[in-house]
């Protein structure tokens, strides 16, 4: 099977002349390809060989603790070693402080290497950037050096069996104690709970101050430590992620302390959010990528039938298999890139109504473009897709997840038809294809449609029944423009073809 190979060049063309990451201050476009060449290094001798270990042997519960499958703690102490934990977190605090885009792009990698992994250790940029905002200096520089030294690894502590899509029905209950708090009740789902890599676990716990009546007020955000009463209850056996520990965690009077304002909870946990979502869709991106990987490097080799000439054909020398390896190339370099553009402007900060309209439409395409790509590659491989032995599987069902996470994908669509339309997000949006896509005639009779079909739902008591219709292809518009800009700076790429191609295919269809 071909083995992982990090799609470095892929990605810097997706940043560099795409998504024109030198908009961005902290852009240094040497340090990025410098980054993410090491990472993909590491990510390809480190990381990827672990992939299949961790889907066969899973994480393990015994005695109260999880144990890792063989190997990921020394890959994980070779992580910190290396201070990839600590690539976002100030210098003051020990870290690189590198731009978020180089983390994307890193995160993308890792993603695609071992996504059980990269659960587990890929919630710490986000538990830094909370006590930036939130943390008092005191726990900044209690918790900040350790998590980016990698001393520490974190969670995110929100599900619990009632409360799922529905944060405001959350009953882990949190009673002052003096200067602190007391932390009473179940949380479930919770990705790295408990694991045997670090050497401590720092909880960020999304539990009840007020009364049930306050709803999502009556949220405060929490720290806790894991050595310090909470008992990790079961792990669950899931359909892929083996080797991600998903943990359900008791709190029995465990001792916490408030991160930010009483009541402030979800502000505090959802800082975060654009980037959680850009990175979801990241994930996608990365199966997407990989999958194309192993289907282009089996299809190449498998003899199966005779080409017209009557010589023995290749799988890629049939039609309809280069239709199917094209579409998930495309997949995986269309959804980068329209994460990269949303990153930018995400970091540029001058459209923020934009990056709240692009966030969702990255979420849904990407997750669901991981899963279509991963199910192309099964098609692809025929009866060895569906086999263990050549991985599609199990991208498949790690990918499966990520259009449930980070906010299911029907919530999403509801808000991009609705609330989405409200602001000047979408007439942004509209510019924004024009930008990237404005040579193609096509796509902007494809926009023109778009535009109607949006001020339509603007004024719409149902708009919430077209919802999924319009937000998938209000995704297609954003990933054709992106095609678009893709074909046309194709020289750029080394590969210049490659990319010509299926960005006609797509935008011809
Ligand atoms: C592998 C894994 C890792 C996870 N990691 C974490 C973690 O680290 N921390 C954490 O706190 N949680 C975590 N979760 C939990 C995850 O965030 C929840 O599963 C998710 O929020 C959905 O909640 P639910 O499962 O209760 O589904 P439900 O809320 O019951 O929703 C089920 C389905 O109903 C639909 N739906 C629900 N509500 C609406 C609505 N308002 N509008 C339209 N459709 C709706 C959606 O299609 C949704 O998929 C994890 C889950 C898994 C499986």
């Amino acid at each position: 099977m071909t083995g992982f190979v990090a799609p470095i060049d892929d990605i810097l063309f997706a940043l560099r002349h795409v998504a024109d990451a030198a908009r961005v201050e902290d852009w240094d476009d040497a340090l990025a390809s410098d980054i993410l060449g090491h990472f993909g290094q590491f990510a390809e001798g480190v990381l990827a060989p672990l992939n299949s270990v961790g889907d066969t042997q899973g994480a393990r519960l015994v005695d109260g603790r999880v144990i890792m499958p063989d190997g990921f703690g020394d890959a994980y102490a070779q992580l910190a070693e290396g201070g990839w934990q600590g690539l976002r977190a100030p210098e003051n605090f020990g870290g690189m402080k590198v731009s978020a885009l180089v983390a994307a792009g890193v995160s993308e990698v890792f993603s695609g290497a071992n996504h059980s992994l990269q659960m587990v250790c890929g919630l710490v940029p986000g538990a830094i950037e909370t006590l930036l905002h939130f943390g008092t200096q005191a726990q900044q520089d209690e918790w900040i050096p350790r998590l980016a030294s990698g001393e520490v690894l974190s969670t995110m502590c929100l599900t619990e069996a009632g409360a799922g899509s529905d944060l405001s029905a959350i009953r882990c209950k949190a009673v002052r104690d003096g200067a602190d708090w007391r932390l009473e009740g179940e949380k479930i789902f919770i990705s790295g709970g408990d694991q045997d890599m670090s050497k401590g676990i720092l909880h960020l716990v999304l539990a009840r101050s007020g009364t049930a009546e306050d709803g999502l007020k009556g949220l405060s955000l929490f720290l806790c430590r894991g050595d310090d009463g909470v008992q990790v209850t079961r792990i669950e056996e899931k359909l892929g992620l083996h080797a991600s520990p998903t943990c359900q965690l008791a709190f029995q009077g465990t001792h916490a302390e408030l991160v930010g304002a009483e009541g402030d909870g979800l502000r505090a946990m959802f800082t975060v959010m654009n980037h959680a979502r850009l990175d979801v869709a990241l994930q996608g991106v990365a199966h997407a990528a990989r999958a194309a990987q192993i289907a282009r490097g089996y299809a190449q080799e498998r003899v199966q039938g005779r080409r017209k000439d009557g010589a023995p054909a290749k799988l890629s020398d049939h039609v309809d298999v280069q239709r199917m390896l094209a579409e998930q190339d495309a997949l995986a370099v269309g959804a980068r890139a329209m994460c990269h553009v949303a990153f930018v402007e995400l970091e540029c900060g001058t459209r923020p109504d934009l990056v709240a309209f692009l966030t969702p439409l990255c979420k849904v395409f990407g997750s669901e473009a991981g899963i279509k790509a991963a199910d192309l590659g099964i098609q692809i491989l025929g009866g060895y897709g569906y086999l263990n032995e050549y991985q599609m599987g199990q991208i498949w069902r790690d990918a499966r997840i990520t259009s449930i996470y980070e906010g299911a994908n029907g919530i999403h669509e509801r808000s991009i038809a609705t609330r989405g339309l409200k602001g000047p997000g979408a007439d942004q949006f509209a510019e924004l294809i024009r930008e990237l896509g404005g040579g193609s005639d096509k796509l902007m009779g494809a926009l023109a449609d778009w535009e109607a079909w949006r001020d339509r739902l603007r004024t719409s008591d149902a708009a919430e029944y077209e919802a999924h219709d319009f937000a998938q292809a209000t995704a297609r518009l954003f990933f054709r423009a992106c095609l678009a800009k893709c074909a046309a700076v194709a020289d750029r790429h080394p590969e210049p073809a490659r990319i010509k191609a299926l960005a006609e295919r797509v935008l011809s269809s």
